[in-house]
């Protein structure tokens, strides 16, 4: 349903969706959320962070990438290291 409000299902995905949405009201009406919910995030404002939030994101996320490096070094080491 989701692929079909963002306009990235196929053709006969949204052809077979529509198709339920005609006879089942209950999907009918969680798809008009899905649409609205969606019109409404389209028209929001983007809102910047705060800078301290981003800054403490990257340092978590550096943290992260070294520990995934030097897991995948000793793995290295440990298989070819011999
Ligand atoms: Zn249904």
């Amino acid at each position: 349903m989701t692929i079909v409000v963002d306009h990235e299902a196929t053709e006969i995905d949204e052809a077979r969706l529509r198709r339920h949405l005609a006879t089942c009201p209950a999907c009918a009406v969680a798809f008009d959320e899905h649409v609205a919910i969606a019109r409404a995030m389209r028209g929001a404002p983007l809102v910047r962070p705060p800078r301290l939030l981003v800054a403490g994101h990257a340092r978590r996320l550096g943290v992260a990438l070294l520990g995934v490096v030097v897991l995948v070094a000793v793995a290295l080491l440990v298989t070819h290291g011999r």
